[in-house]
């Protein structure tokens, strides 16, 4: 008698995708460079001297330089105020070299959120973290999309995963991550389930699920016996665990139960990154008028 070999989950990789968008936005960025004379300009403002938020700032302003997007930083003080900050961004908004602003988080405990938030021009906020920009993908329209969420999705469609008619539960409610990546997949027409920490029957809801999206920051939170066999698992996750990078899902047993899987690191992650480049492209053609409007009249 021979054994079975369980079919392990494809893998969906976030790399080589991201490869191919910062290919394109490199081309855009070319032409927006031929057509106004200058690169687009991406400000990160961070506030304090916080060590993981810089890694993250660094990574953006590395993937910005590749691909000719001219990468600002603004550091302010740990003390800053709530004025100062919102002053500087005021500054950002009116200047007209500035593109896309994106202010790292997590901010001083000191600082409203909201008042920095609020301050941000709804045209710059690329990471979509602006209540307009909210209400606008709420409401279906086109406006930014937080990047993480819209990698969640974004990583399925350029997968070849299909989700119409999907049932999809999101674990995360985040403003951020979970709210704005059940939107998406309600727009991309799956019937979505949105679980958090105060889920009765979690394992109930992922059991019943096509596509499985986590965004907890819970190590472990799902794994392969709660899964539907052939789902599809999206992990948004980060989390260091004994010095090493993993998402929400044990990876080793879903990857025996799911159709297909995303790793972490190297799945989403990265796509989260060029599809940031990708709102700043739009934001600086948006900002300076379509490529074939006439000149203005001297
Ligand atoms: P958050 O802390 O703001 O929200 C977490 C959400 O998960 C909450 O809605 C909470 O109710 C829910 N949750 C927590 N524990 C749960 C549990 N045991 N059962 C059910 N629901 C639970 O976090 P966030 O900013 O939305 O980020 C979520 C995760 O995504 C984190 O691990 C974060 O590091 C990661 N993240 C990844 C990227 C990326 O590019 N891949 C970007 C941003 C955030």
């Amino acid at each position: 008698m021979t054994a079975t070999v369980p079919r392990l989950a494809r893998h969906l990789e976030g790399g080589p995708i991201a490869v191919e968008i910062r290919a394109a936005v490199s081309e855009d960025v070319a032409s927006f460079l031929a057509r106004t004379g200058r690169a687009p300009g991406l400000t990160v403002v961070i506030v304090g001297r916080d060590a993981p938020s810089t890694v993250y700032l660094e990574q953006i302003l590395r993937s910005c330089a590749k691909v000719g997007i001219e990468g600002r930083r603004v550091e302010l003080e740990d003390e800053a105020t709530e004025g100062t900050i919102t002053a500087t961004l005021h500054a950002l908004n009116a200047d007209p070299t500035v593109d896309g602003i994106i202010v790292q988080m997590p901010l001083p405990g000191t600082i409203r959120l909201r008042a920095v938030i609020d301050a941000i021009d709804p045209a710059k906020d690329i990471d979509g973290i602006h209540p307009v920009n909210a209400g606008l993908l709420r409401l279906g329209y086109d406006g930014f999309l937080p990047a993480t969420a819209h990698a969640s999705v974004e990583i399925l469609r350029r997968s070849g995963i299909e989700i119409e008619g999907k049932d999809a539960v999101v674990i995360g409610r985040s403003a951020v991550v979970g709210m704005p990546a059940a939107f998406l997949l309600v727009r991309e027409d799956a019937t979505v389930t949105v679980c958090h920490r105060r889920t009765a029957d979690l394992a109930g809801h992922v059991g019943r699920a096509d596509i499985v999206v986590v965004a907890a920051g819970h190590p472990g939170l799902v794994n392969g016996s709660m899964l539907k066999p052939g789902a599809v698992v999206v992990d948004v996750g980060i989390n260091v665990v004994d010095g090493r990078l993993v998402g929400d899902v044990d990876f080793e047993s879903a990857r025996e139960v799911a159709s297909a899987i995303t790793p972490v690191p190297g799945g989403v992650g990265p796509l989260t990154n060029a599809l940031l480049l990708t709102h700043l492209i739009r934001a600086a053609e948006r900002q300076v008028g379509p490529a074939n409007s006439p000149a203005p009249a001297s």
